[in-house]
């Protein structure tokens, strides 16, 4: 059967549904952020708007940052990442396995302070963040960052009270620092070093 012409409305149509997925697109795909293991050492993967690869070296971790239209698995990237790790050698060393905290052991943590404190979060998500430690929604979800494990164990402790505490007390006042008092008293230290780490 011959192709008839596309009806002017439904041309239209088209249009309209490819411009408006083009106008969602780039909030969506602004950052993503992917954390993979390399020759033991976590890696994460950022596909940013940028035209070429970076890496950097954080306290904790090996960040990559790559453009959008590459994918974190391609050749390019691996040999990329390959060659940056053996640049990295004379650099501090990394935290030791033993030093880091897996992310089982994170919810495990989290599970024993909501029992502790009489709080029952709803979900608890471990992902990358980039500018908090954790968070707490209204619907009672906690949130961790993932960088958490590379922290000392403590430190992850201080913020796993804090976003439990949050369960009980929305804000920041008296009530909220009477409830980190009575659970962690050593708190306030706690929170000064945990600043000292980027996040
Ligand atoms: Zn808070």
């Amino acid at each position: 059967m011959p192709k008839r012409p596309l009806s002017k409305r439904l041309q239209r149509l088209l249009n309209a549904q490819r411009s408006s997925r083009k106008r969602r697109r780039p909030a969506s795909r602004r950052e993503s952020t992917t954390v993979m293991e390399y020759q033991g050492l976590p890696v994460k993967v950022r596909r940013q708007k940028r035209r070429s690869l970076m890496m950097r070296r954080t306290y904790h971790a090996i960040e990559v940052f790559i453009p959008h239209w590459l994918h974190k698995d391609h050749n390019d990237v691996r040999a990329f990442i390959e060659e940056g790790l053996a640049k990295l050698d004379d650099l501090p060393p990394l935290p030791q396995r033993e030093e880091i905290t897996t992310p089982d052991e994170l919810r495990a943590m989290v599970r024993e302070w909501a029992v502790r404190m009489g709080v029952q979060p709803k979900r608890i998500t471990l992902r990358a963040m980039t500018r908090k430690w954790g968070s707490c929604s209204s619907r009672d979800n906690v949130t961790l960052n993932t960088a958490l494990c590379y922290v000392p164990r403590r430190l992850a402790e201080y913020v796993i009270v804090h976003e439990l505490a949050h369960l009980i007390e929305l804000n920041h006042g008296p009530k909220f620092k009477a409830l980190m008092d009575a659970y962690l008293p050593d708190w306030r230290e706690r929170e000064k070093e945990i600043n000292t780490y980027p996040v």
